[in-house]
């Protein structure tokens, strides 16, 4: 029988058998539409022939096969397939999960819109094509001489036309007409705006990573905040370019897509770069991923999703801020987008970049071990790293939270014309709205976390489910009509820093100031124009912009974080502190910080304040190794929630039992309530499975996750997290 086996997006991890009739290899990537239920799904061929899973006379037809993209490529399928087999997620929604929207939807639109050959075929030399190529020929001389053309046309010029047409779209020669910029540049003649004299260090790491260029290597770039990574990442960049290659960068966070797309832009004018990130309306969205998949865009900027990008000539792949938690997705498929990178990268056999300035530890690991490459950046490229001081608050009179010498920096800060950041990680105006006759604080009725005090509106809001309710005047529990407004968030110390300074242009950027579509880019231009004198920020502003003006960072209340029991809290505060003391200096006046802390002596602050990232790490490093956590273990959460705190109990009760029963060599530790244990009326918890080879965690959770649908399972909702961020 003719058979196909299709991915669709339904929770179950399998594919589904429908009938077609030239089921070849070559459909395998194709997108198609099929009868399923008493409707039709869109869904992508993973496989062709064999014999069927179910009764044939069962097995229903594909209604269509779409053709206006070219099947995905093999590469991207076999990073699919991979992400679905280690993430243990239903391969279906992994591969459509990782199309654009409007592919994912079964409709049959105008998709098959005319084609036109590309500037890289009329650029190309076209004896070099066999001549026994007769279909290929056909098809690019009739494109030649008709300028554009239905693909339908073109099919019907030879018996394996099809065929061809879609190896030329593949390869990046034929693209839809609609989609070719009147104007693009061939690779020939890339226009590059000169950039500045590498320093020693940059120039060492780009000939090292370029001469990489051809075949898979993994590239730690370590760059102190400031020395000019993307500098590098542009002259590999442009290597990669001048060899008609195309580029994959990746980024962390959305925000930080526009400064880094002007940078490009700027440096490779004519050339065609494509954002591709979830701002993006979707019909530009689709667009734009088709300029990627169809070759023409030379480079591809985006977020994590943007991994499984099609991109025909792949040169390069950069991951920024590699070490940034935001690579990492939270629900779903939980990947991580710089891991598939690395694997990606080995698959194509071209080399990925991974820079950072405080890299995870995973990561500075197997550049020590060898198994991924060291280019370190040691030097700032046009300026000086700042002086990194802590300020001792223990017994000091804080005005809202901001200490005297804090205080007299900003003041000097302004009289100067300077500009500086008061970092702190919280938003809102307090964190808890406490009686202190009692001891009561307003708690979420659905979370087990407390309210945090908002301004504009007023409002008491749960951070956690979004729950909101009017301020209460009185203690409920005692009737005290003195209720305080406890620690401080960003709208608080926004408000301390207008009282000390009414003259200063005071501007707050957190989640709820830059909630806006584009909002957050328009405050990074007001930033860039001078016209904010104080920032008060989250860690939004501790990643990697470039803000010229700006020489003080005062960060407040980072204590916290210092006795929080997740392993990793260590290393997250250095990277944090390291990114927000990164942004100061970074023009031509010298650049400060001042971390107020009640222990100034600390570890932790010592290191920061010595900025040396390899110290840190080794001595991180080593007590991983000692407490046998990652990088030296390997880790899978089983996550939980339900209504009731008993399913939860009981199902991680069953499956650690499972588990172990099992008797394969890896760790079962006991089940925990999650660290917020209720999160909108439902409750949660998890269990934790670690080991030292990552080949028999996979082989036991493989074994374990069928015991895992149980009857117990019926109330519960779970889902494996492999090498999971945060327990
Ligand atoms: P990083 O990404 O490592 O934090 P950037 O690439 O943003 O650093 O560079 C920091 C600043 O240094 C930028 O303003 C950049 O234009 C400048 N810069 C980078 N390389 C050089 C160089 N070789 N000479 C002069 N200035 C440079
Ligand atoms: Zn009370
Ligand atoms: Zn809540």
């Amino acid at each position: 029988m003719n058979l196909v086996r299709v991915a669709l997006d339904v929770p179950l991890p399998t594919l589904f058998d429908y009938r077609m009739e030239h089921a070849g290899n070559e459909l395998i990537g194709a997108r198609v539409l099929v009868p399923f239920g008493r409707g039709q799904r869109a869904g992508i061929i993973l496989e062709a022939g064999g014999e069927p899973n179910v009764a044939p006379e069962r097995i229903k037809s594909v209604a269509h096969v779409f053709t206006r993209e070219a099947p995905l490529a093999p590469d991207v399928l076999h990073l699919m397939r991979f992400a679905s087999r280690y993430y243990h997620h239903p391969i279906g929604q992994v591969v459509m999960g990782a199309l654009p929207q409007s592919l994912r939807r079964a409709r049959i639109g105008s998709e098959e819109a005319p084609v036109a050959l590309t500037p890289a075929a009329r650029a190309a030399d076209w004896s070099t094509i066999p001549a026994r190529a007769l279909a290929k020929r056909r098809v690019l001389e009739h494109l030649l001489a008709h300028g554009s053309c239905q693909p339908a046309v073109l099919r019907t010029l030879a018996s394996n036309a099809p065929r061809a047409l879609r190896d030329l779209i593949e390869q990046g020669w034929v693209a839809p007409e609609t989609d070719l910029p009147t104007a693009l540049a061939a690779p020939g003649d890339l226009s590059v705006v000169p950039g500045p004299t590498l320093t020693p260090d940059q120039g060492t790491a780009v000939e090292a990573v370029g001469d990489t260029l051809g075949r898979f290597a993994a590239w730690l770039l370590l760059g102190i905040t400031g020395s000019g990574k993307t500098e590098v990442y542009l002259r590999v960049i442009e290597r990669v370019l001048r060899g008609g290659g195309q580029a994959l960068l990746l980024v962390p966070e959305i925000n930080l897509t526009p400064q880094l797309e002007a940078r490009l832009g700027a440096r490779f004018p004519g050339t065609t770069l494509v954002g591709l990130h979830s701002d993006v309306p979707e019909a530009e969205r689709l667009r734009r991923w088709r300029t990627a998949e169809s070759g023409q865009a030379q480079i591809v900027v985006g977020t994590r999703l943007a991994v499984f990008t099609p991109i025909p000539r792949l040169g390069l792949i950069v991951v920024d801020e590699e070490h940034d938690a935001s690579l990492k997705q939270q629900d779903g498929l939980r990947y991580s987008a710089r891991d598939l990178a690395v694997l990606r990268a080995k698959q194509r056999q071209v080399p990925v970049l991974l820079g950072s300035a405080t890299p995870s530890l995973e990561s500075y690991a197997s550049a020590v071990s060898g198994r991924y490459k060291l280019a370190e950046l040691r030097d700032r490229a046009n300026s000086r790293l700042p002086s990194i001081h802590c300020v001792d608050t223990r017994g000091k009179r804080l005005r809202e939270g901001l200490s005297q010498p804090l205080t007299e920096a900003l003041a000097r800060g302004l009289a100067a014309g300077e500009q500086s950041l008061v970092f702190i990680n919280r938003r809102g105006y307090a964190p808890a709205m406490i009686c202190f006759t009692c001891g009561w604080s307003a708690p979420c009725t659905r979370c087990s976390a407390r309210l945090v005090l908002h301004l504009e509106p007023l409002r008491l809001r749960c951070h956690y489910c979004g729950h909101e309710e009017p301020v209460t005047c009185a203690c409920p529990n005692c009737g005290n009509q003195d209720l305080t407004a406890a620690g401080q968030g960003t709208q608080r110390i926004e408000h301390a820093v207008t009282q000390l300074f009414p003259a200063a242009r005071v501007l707050r950027i957190d989640r709820d100031s830059t909630r806006r579509r584009l909002a957050f880019e328009q405050m990074r231009q007001r930033v860039e124009s001078h016209d904010v004198d104080i920032l008060v920020g989250t860690q939004m502003l501790a990643k990697g912009h470039d803000f010229p003006r700006l020489t003080l960072v005062g960060v407040v209340n980072a204590d916290a974080a210092l006795y929080s029991t997740d392993f990793r809290a260590a290393e997250r505060l250095f990277a944090q502190l390291t990114q927000v003391a990164g942004r100061a200096g970074r023009g031509d006046a010298p650049g400060e910080v001042l971390i107020q802390t009640d222990f100034p002596g600390h570890p932790l602050y010592e290191a920061v304040q010595r900025q040396d990232y390899a110290a840190f790490a080794q001595l991180a490093l080593a007590e991983r190794r000692e407490a046998g956590f990652p990088p030296y273990a390997h880790q899978v959460l089983l996550r939980a929630e339900a209504a009731q705190r008993e399913a939860v109990d009981r199902f991680l009760g069953r499956a650690a039992q499972a588990g172990r029963k099992l008797g394969l060599t890896v760790e079962v530790y006991e089940p925990v309530p999650a660290t917020i244990a209720r999160v909108a009326g439902r409750e949660r918890g998890h269990l934790l499975v670690q080991s030292g080879s990552r080949e028999q965690l996979q082989r036991f959770v493989d074994a374990w996750e069928p015991h895992l649908s149980g009857p117990d399972a019926s109330h519960v909702r779970w889902a494996l997290d492999v090498d999971p961020l945060d327990l």
